[in-house]
């Protein structure tokens, strides 16, 4: 995914003038081969756009997605649904992706009826298979969604996702409508999965918790731009992005003691109405006067780790060094 930027255009007010809604701006990240990039942050901050225009739901405005080396086809066109089929997606709302009028079966072989994969009877084998895949039985299979629990709709959605034997699937939210304790068990199931099938996975979640059980590589994302990156320990470990620290200390990891050095006050982001200069200086404990005019670049800092902050790439990070 290279420097994908998508802005709406928002009526509001009485004179319904018009606001440009920077949603994803200049967002670029790789996900390699087996491994998952696990998108953080809070609502409006264009994790789930961005996952949209990586499946091909949306267009960027600007910017390319590649798929497997080969940038991503038209939609419509025969290129763009081979390169579909090797996508899934799976979403928040499992009852929301699912038939209520079905028995979870049926759904499960519905994309292998669709793209006429095998026979009757192998088809049958197959669902049976994925069901188990999931750590479901036959049974389970002969009932209604509405007849499951959360976390078992889930686990159906995900089945049916793997049907067609995706590489690349995007998880947005996937876990944040079950319980707690059932998501670390979700959770730890796409894990095995995806170890398994070698599967490559978009993961995006507000819930750091989540993440980083999932991901190799994470992205934090504050109003439409990445402002951090890097390994999945060492991003936890070592977060230098003032965000991604009040991020962490927000969310102590188990054996951690909570730092609580920054806590997150000031509005929430609001996507419409994006501040100047580093879009997070309302919020942040240790801005400059800098931050107000001027947007940070995503920078290396290391081999493995972007910041985007005037005080850990600019002039000020010495000076902070120093000190
Ligand atoms: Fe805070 Fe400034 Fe860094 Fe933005 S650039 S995170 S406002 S210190
Ligand atoms: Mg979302």
């Amino acid at each position: 995914v290279s420097a994908i930027s998508r802005t709406y255009t928002m009526r509001s007010g009485m004179f319904g003038r018009s606001t440009a809604v920077h949603a994803v701006d200049g967002v670029s990240f790789s996900i390699r081969k087996g491994e998952t990039l696990g998108l953080v942050g809070e609502s409006g901050s264009g994790k789930s756009t961005t996952g949209r225009i990586v499946l091909g739901l949306e267009p960027p405005d600007a910017g390319e997605v590649r798929f497997d080396g080969e940038p991503m086809a038209a939609p419509g066109t025969r290129e763009w649904r081979a390169q579909r089929a090797r996508m899934q997606m799976i979403f928040q709302d499992p009852l929301g992706a699912l038939d209520r009028r079905l028995v979870v079966a049926e759904q499960v072989r519905e994309p292998l009826d669709i793209h006429g994969l095998g026979t009757r009877a192998e088809r049958e084998v197959r669902v049976q298979e994925l069901l188990r895949s999931v750590e479901l039985s036959a049974q389970h299979g002969r009932r209604y969604p509405g007849a499951l629990s959360g976390g078992q709709r889930q686990r159906i959605v995900l089945a049916r996702a793997l049907a067609t034997k995706p590489d690349f699937l995007v998880c947005d939210e996937p876990v944040s409508a079950l319980d707690v304790s059932i998501q670390a068990q979700v959770v730890n199931l796409l894990a095995d999965l995806q170890a398994q099938l070698g599967l490559t996975m978009l993961f995006i979640s507000h819930d750091l918790r989540v993440v980083r059980q999932i991901s190799n590589i994470v992205a934090v994302m504050y109003l439409g731009r990445i402002v951090e990156t890097g390994s999945a320990d060492d991003l936890f470990a070592r977060p230098q992005h003032p965000y991604t620290q009040a991020l962490v200390s927000a969310s102590p990891a188990p054996g951690r003691r909570s730092a609580g050095r920054i806590v997150l006050s000031g509005d929430p982001p609001n996507p419409a109405a994006r501040p100047s200069g580093c879009a997070f200086h309302p919020r942040c404990p240790l801005a400059i006067a800098r931050c107000v005019t001027e947007l940070p670049a995503l920078a290396s800092v290391a081999s493995d780790r972007q910041v985007a902050c005037h005080l850990v790439t600019g002039p000020e990070a010495q000076s902070r060094d120093a000190a």
